[in-house]
């Protein structure tokens, strides 16, 4: 795997980025630092609520795999509640800092740092629940990347296990439905995070710090029927969206799609 750069470097042209393996150098120690302003612990853990303690205690769920780690806080709040985690990522600087922010908190996070494309090479485990939070599964650019993860997700979880995966609603974005200036919901007050460029195939994100400092994120925008029906595709039985953490939602209103996606 490449090493993190001190710099965001996306060339001369910055919109022909897109690529599976580029979240490895988007998330340089600069924008780590910066991550948990953006996303504010806090707000978060009111926004969300219990929704996903929730979730998984209604599927008997105790073993849980968190794969996109980032810097920590569902593996955190889910230690917190009870569950056994395993803490993994493919970017070492998150996984570093996600361990850093835990141990602050009083906690040893059991890493695994894994591609999710490989994730088994690393993970021998089986799992009762799976989540992959906070919009990240929108790293994969290319199609075959994302059956491939999905597989290995699915590989990873027991019989009766649950894939826990949520999305940003690009399907509003791609479709003109939001303001470009809308602001979302897990961002801390003295962040901007607005779309620089959408088109079927990348969704350029820029995210503002009240310092001064920017960052940029390349991402596949994911329509929701799309990720719903590669889920099916992989063998997960049944798939239950979620708006905003709402059961029920107007398409074009929530910020955020979840997926519970059942093995059985
Ligand atoms: N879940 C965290 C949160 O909600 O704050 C982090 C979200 S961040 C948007 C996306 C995370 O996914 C990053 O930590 C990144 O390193 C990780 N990631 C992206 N692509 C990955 C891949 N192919 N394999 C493993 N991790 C990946």
């Amino acid at each position: 795997m490449q090493q993190p750069s001190t710099r965001q470097d996306y060339g001369s042209d910055p919109l022909a980025v897109r690529d599976s393996e580029k979240y490895q150098e988007e998330y340089i120690e600069g924008f780590v630092d910066k991550w948990d302003e953006l996303i504010d612990w806090d707000a978060r853990a009111q926004a969300e609520g219990q929704f996903f303690i929730e979730q998984l205690r209604e599927r008997g769920a105790k073993k849980v795999l968190d794969v996109a780690a980032g810097t920590g806080f569902h593996s955190v709040q889910l230690l917190e509640a009870g569950f056994e985690v395993t803490t993994a990522d493919g970017s070492p600087v998150m996984l570093a800092k996600a361990f850093e922010n835990a141990r602050r908190r009083g906690h040893i996070l059991r890493t695994v740092h894994a591609d999710w494309r490989w994730l088994n090479q690393s993970v021998h485990d089986l799992y009762d629940a799976v989540i992959c939070l906070g919009n990240s599964f929108t790293h994969l650019h290319e199609e075959l990347d994302r059956r491939k993860a999905l597989a290995e997700f699915y590989a990873t979880l027991r019989h009766d296990g649950v894939l826990i995966l949520d999305q940003r609603n690009y399907d509003a974005l791609l479709d003109h439905q939001v303001q470009p200036t809308h602001n979302y919901y897990y961002c801390g007050d003295n962040v901007r995070a607005e779309p620089e460029h959408v088109d079927d195939s990348l969704a350029r994100f820029k995210y503002s710090f009240s310092d001064g400092s920017a960052y940029h994120l390349n991402m596949f925008p994911l329509r929701k029927a799309y990720v719903q029906r590669l889920m099916r595709e992989v063998g997960f039985q049944r798939v239950d969206t979620y708006g905003d953490f709402q059961e029920t939602y107007r398409e074009t209103e929530p910020d955020f799609f979840i997926h519970c996606a059942e093995k059985a």
